[in-house]
């Protein structure tokens, strides 16, 4: 086999990355943008060692699961990956994914996986955005990166995204051009204004505008935000994030609020959370809620319980749980985020939350060695998953239950196994579509002692 060669190829399956998977003289070809059960003429674009891959020149059989994208630049951005499937075959893909890699890493056999949640309405669900900024033909532009790349692609609209983030990046982007403000050119590091970042208020509608540039001193800095906040009155904060880093970390650490507080405000369920500019915060507002209600009824709680929730963030999970314990333990590691915990804490009255600074792999074993111990752990990890250290210290620790949200699969499935190995049994799996249209699937699972 050879690059060029055209085959026809049966798809038989789906890669975690919603590649269709066919054979091709006994060798597993990826052919993009195929469809499970799909018949497709394909063409060999890479050939390795134990496989192909390939993209679609034409259709034999097409899946009833097919739909038309509804974004014009679907094929080229890497924002969305699954807009060439219903939402039900997306929500069912997922599932796969999640029982995949519970059964192949977990070594988990025949659990029941419930259903994915899936969201009433799809679309424009993003409450941040984060658009890069370069040079075009014609100009600045700013938009999404393309596929595994940096190229730029200029989108006028994103129908993930909350249509206030579009408005700001467009009106920015406009006022950019008219004040001849430099953009930020990647290979030569000159020019200022590199990335426009929004956070929206889901309930107030509010809008926070992060400008990522390379110094302080903006030309015309005055007039942008004069001109911005008098064309979208929803923006009712405007920071700096200064970044002088020439790899393709976006953001740096030194944040100077220009207009307005500086922070944003967002109510999910009953509770209010105020949003600093840099810590992390659930993207999907709607879906956020759902998840936070799953983990709290795995909690399990009376109202007795210490909980630990480890990866904190803002303490948005800690405060669902607070109100139905006797006490909880927030750990996060970035200090800003600490701050805005306690913040939070005490803008929803909450007095038993206690909120500390740290990696959970360090501080959970010095609480454990003062003899602090939790009833109930929740973890929420970034996509690496739990610190061997953290597992090892919760299987001393002993909680009564372990309530894992994971955004990562394979990870969830690695860590629960050694869980699984070490006293606790997997009694449930939910998985909550919060990135629809793209193969990332969120998952909240619940463990007890045996
Ligand atoms: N539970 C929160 C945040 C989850 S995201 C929410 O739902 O909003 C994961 C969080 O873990 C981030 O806030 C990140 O800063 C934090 N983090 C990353 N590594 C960590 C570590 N080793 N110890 C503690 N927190 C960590």
């Amino acid at each position: 086999m050879k690059k060029n060669d055209i085959y026809e190829v049966e798809i038989t399956g789906m890669t975690h990355e919603a590649m269709g998977v066919g054979k091709v003289n006994g060798m597993a070809v990826f052919v993009q943008g195929a469809i499970e059960g799909e018949k497709v003429v394909a063409k060999i674009i890479k050939v390795a060692k134990n496989y192909a891959v390939a993209r679609v020149e034409e259709w034999i059989i097409k899946s009833p699961e097919r739909r038309e994208p509804f974004c014009q630049a679907y094929k080229r951005c890497g924002g969305c990956s699954l807009q060439h499937m219903t939402y039900d075959m997306q929500l069912k893909f997922k599932h796969k994914v999640v029982t995949d890699n519970l059964e192949r890493i977990g070594g988990f056999r025949g659990i029941h996986i419930n259903p994915v949640i899936g969201m009433d309405n799809p679309m424009n669900y993003r409450n941040k955005a984060q658009y890069p900024i370069g040079t075009g033909d014609e100009g600045p532009i700013a938009g999404f990166y393309a596929r595994r790349s940096h190229t730029i692609i200029d989108s006028e609209t994103c129908g993930i995204q909350h249509t206030g983030s579009e408005k700001v990046k467009n009106t920015v982007m406009d006022i950019i051009r008219k004040l001849n403000i430099p953009v930020y050119n990647e290979k030569t590091g000159e020019g200022i204004l590199r990335h426009i970042i929004t956070r929206v208020s889901y309930s107030t509608g509010d809008i926070m505008v992060i400008l990522v540039v390379t110094k302080e001193r903006v030309p015309n800095l005055n007039k942008l935000i004069q001109m911005v906040t008098d064309k979208i009155s929803e923006v009712k904060s405007i920071v700096l994030n200064i970044n002088r880093r020439r790899d393709n970390i976006i953001l740096g650490d030194i944040v100077k609020t220009v207009y307005g507080s500086g922070t944003l405000i967002d109510r999910l369920g009953h509770l209010t959370f105020h949003i600093s500019p840099l810590s992390f915060y659930q993207v999907n507002p709607v879906q956020t809620v759902i998840l936070y209600e799953k983990a709290l009824k795995f909690a399990g709680l009376t109202g007795n319980e210490t909980v630990f929730d480890l990866y904190c963030g803002i303490g948005t999970i800690s405060l669902f749980l607070a109100e139905k314990a006797e006490k909880v333990i927030g750990v996060e590691v970035i200090p800003e985020a600490v701050e805005s915990a306690n913040k939070n804490a005490k803008l929803n009255n909450i007095s038993n939350a206690k909120f500390y600074c740290g990696a959970a792999e360090e501080v959970v074993p010095r609480l454990y060695d003062e003899g602090i111990k939790a009833d109930v752990v929740v973890v929420d990890p970034p996509r690496k998953g739990c610190d061997s250290t953290l597992l090892e210290t919760m299987v001393k620790m002993q909680p009564k239950r372990i309530v894992y949200v994971s955004c990562n699969p394979s990870t969830l499935a690695r860590d629960l196994k050694y869980l699984a190995a070490n006293g606790y049994n997997l009694r449930e799996v939910q998985p909550v579509d919060l990135f629809p249209w793209t193969e990332h699937v969120e998952c909240v699972t619940l463990m007890s002692r045996a």
